[in-house]
Order: C-alpha cells, then structure tokens, then sequence
C-alpha cells in the first residue's frame, strides 16, 4: 500500500490491515461473514478446492473470510509467511501437539508456563508424548534435556506469574542447531512488543483474547509460521500435505488435522471483535506498561510489600535481557504482601482493581494465584515455579496512573 521505499511501521500496517486486503464495497472493515457455505458457479472449481489445486472457501470449520481477515492481520503484525486463527489460545496450542506429534516424540517445554498449557502436557504425557519441563531462562537446561526423539520446545516470553523471561536467543539458536519446532507463546508480549521470529521461532502463539481483542470480550488463539523451519525431515508428515515449499508443509498439517479435524474453529463474530480491540494494540499496550513499570516501583519501595515481580525493575533476574528483546517491559507483574496482611482482604479493599482470573483487558485485574489459577497445579508444583500462598498476579490496565496508586495505597494501609 505504502509507495515509498521504507517499509509502514507496526501500528501504521496493522491499522490498514484490512484495506490491503480491499473489504467488499470500500468498507474500512472487513465484513463480518456469517455464511458456513460457500457457492461455486463451476462445479469443477468447488473440487479444484477441495483438492488444493485453487485457493477458496469450502466449509466454515476451515476458512472465513473473516476470520482470513484476522489472520492476515496477526501474519501482518508478527511478520510471519501465514497464519492460522482457532477459537481460543488453548485449541491453537493444543491443535500444534495434536498435529504434528507422535506416541514416543520428546517435548522440552519452559517449567514456568500457563496452568492450562501445563494441563495440556500432562494430558498428552497420559497419551505417551514425553515432556521435560526446566528452567527456559537458561538455554544450557534445554541443552541439557535434549533427547534423540526431541522434537519442540515449547516457551512463553514473559512467564506468567512470576515474569521469568526465556533465554528466547540461546533457545532459538539451540533449536536451529538441532533441528527442532521452536515455539513461542507471545501472548503477553503480544506482537507490539516482541517478535519471536527475531529469535528464530518456528510458530508463534498468541491468545487473542488477552492484551490483543484487548478488551476482554472475546476469545480466540493463533499461530503463525514464521517460515523459517524447513520441514523436509521432519518425520510424521502426511505425503499429501508436502506440496509448495517445504518451509509451509507443518502449516497445511496443521490446518488439516488441527483446525479442520479437532474443529476448535474462532467464529466471525469474535475474529471482528478481536481485528477491531487490535487496532489499538499499541495504544493500550504503551499505557498499560507504563502504568505498569510506576506501580512496580511504589510496590518495591513500599514497606508492605515483601517482593516484586516485574522485568522493568533492575532488580528482576533478566532485566537486561528483557530491556534488550521487548519494546516495554509489559503490562504483568506478581507481589507478595508482607505475612501480616491477609491477601484476600486486600484485595476486597480495593476500589478500582478488579478481583479477575484475565488478564490484558483495558482494566486492572488481580488474582491470588495459588488459591485460583495455580490451585490445581498442588502445592509441590507451585513451590518448584516460585509460587507462595500470598502472591497476588497483577494485570495492569491503562487507568490514570494516580488513581491506580491511590487505590493501592489505601489497600495497603
Ligand atoms: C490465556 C493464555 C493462554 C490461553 O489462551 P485462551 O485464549 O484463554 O485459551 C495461553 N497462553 C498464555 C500465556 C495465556 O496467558
């Protein structure tokens, strides 16, 4: 769309996404397209579609034209070769294990991870996929747990909800050097702040329900192929699905036995609502990091405040490699209050803050984790990622900034 030679910057792409793509009528959005069904004037089309011999819509469950529209949007912004939406960020996690591994393959997955996707592994564990959870901020652990039937790592950029950040470069180099699927949860970086694909990830997972759709009213996940793993050897690959470059081959497996098989489809309704919260991604994003990084200064100069997790403060274990790798240093943090407050009671004192398991939306939510989102892990999990009875998650919104620390101020008195 630009005619000069420089390429748009992220917020200028991403807001004339849709335009790339001409909306039907001039529309600056793209429709939301409701038809399951799809007509064909010449029969012969309708199979030059099925067989993958022409690109086109064949059946809801698989493609929509408004849901491309968000693909293409999310390929946009993390500067991938294609995109893949489902209907929550679980199913895109889930639709990769599902598709592309094996009984007997090895995974190497980050110990510090999203309680579902924890769930997940210990799910495809029972299924007789080997999974190896270490220490991901440091690359020698993978090294380390590296086996002959290794075939992904599996990390988060910031770790929710201690913040541990991922040796994302030494990861990246690893898997390149050995071959394998290197996979990124980008979700609370979101693409605004980091882009996997600097660091060599093969697919990029995003929760769009979270700082993405940005307003907490939607649900829906994504992967992206970034292009860079060639899956030429890669060993449990259907014959039909090897067409066009090699680098594309794992995507179209995906799509065929995770999206279109397992079915975990994202609606049109919500891929428009979620396109529409992201037009704003940076603005919210900005905001909310900022508000972020002031409130985790009060906390760790405040004297009922035991510890502070956040990686804008010097004092958080991978501060450089977070200031060197993300834009802003996000919008999570965790505190632990001193023994004396009862950290239930803080939380009913607080005024704006809202007690809520999401995280992303335009509000402040907190969370006492181990009692809620980290209470199915059990206590010797939880003790192992860092995780004490009095640690409350934060998930900054962009409120003024005064009044957020007034509210907290007033909690903790
Ligand atoms: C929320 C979240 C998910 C799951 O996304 P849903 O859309 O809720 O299924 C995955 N990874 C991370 C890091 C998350 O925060």
């Amino acid at each position: 769309m630009s005619t000069q030679d420089k390429p748009a910057h992220f917020d200028t792409v991403n807001l004339h996404s849709d335009r790339s793509d001409k909306p039907e009528h001039g529309s600056l959005h793209k429709a939301v397209h409701t038809s399951i069904a799809f007509e064909y004037d010449d029969a012969r089309d309708l199979a030059a579609v099925f067989q993958g011999r022409k690109s086109g819509y064949n059946y809801g469950r698989q493609q929509n034209p408004t849901v491309n529209a968000l693909q293409n949007r999310v390929t946009r912004m993390e500067g991938g070769q294609g995109t893949v939406a489902f209907a929550t960020g679980m199913a895109a996690i889930g639709s990769i294990l599902f598709a592309l591994l094996r009984q007997g393959d090895h995974v190497i997955s980050s110990a510090f991870l999203f309680g579902n996707t924890n769930s997940l592994f210990h799910t495809f564990i029972n299924f007789g996929v080997e999974v190896s959870f270490v220490d991901a901020t440091d690359s020698a652990a993978v090294r380390a747990a590296l086996r002959p039937n290794t075939r992904i790592v599996f990390v988060e950029t910031i770790a929710n909800p201690v913040t541990q950040i991922a040796d994302l470069e030494g990861i990246g180099a690893l898997c390149r050097e050995h071959g394998l699927i290197f996979v990124v949860d980008n979700t609370i970086t979101t693409p605004c702040l980091f882009n996997p694909r600097e660091v060599g990830a093969s697919f990029i997972i995003n929760s769009l329900s979270k700082s993405f759709g940005g307003h907490g009213d939607a649900l829906g996940g994504s992967v992206t192929d970034t292009g860079l793993y060639d899956w030429q050897d890669y060993p449990h690959l259907y014959d039909n699905y090897k067409t066009g470059p090699s680098t594309t081959w794992g995507m179209t497996q995906l799509k065929k036995k995770g999206l279109r098989d397992f079915g975990a489809t994202l609606s049109p309704e919500a891929a428009h609502t979620l396109a529409l919260g992201s037009e704003t991604l940076s603005l919210r994003v900005e905001r909310a990091s900022s508000n972020a990084l002031a409130l985790a200064q009060f906390f760790e100069a405040h004297p009922r405040v035991r510890k502070v997790n956040y990686p804008g403060l010097p004092s958080h274990p991978q501060h450089a490699r977070a200031a060197k790798l993300f834009r802003h240093f996000g919008a999570l943090m965790s505190i632990e209050l001193i023994d004396e407050i009862d950290c239930f009671d803080f939380l009913n004192r607080l005024q704006y803050v809202v007690s809520s398991s999401n995280l992303g939306d335009t509000r402040t939510l907190a969370i006492p984790v181990a009692h809620t989102i980290f209470f199915e892990m059990g206590a010797a999990r939880r003790a192992l990622m860092g995780i004490p009875d009095s640690m409350i998650r934060l998930a900054v919104g962009i409120e003024n900034i005064d009044d957020l620390v007034a509210d907290f101020s007033q909690a903790l008195a």
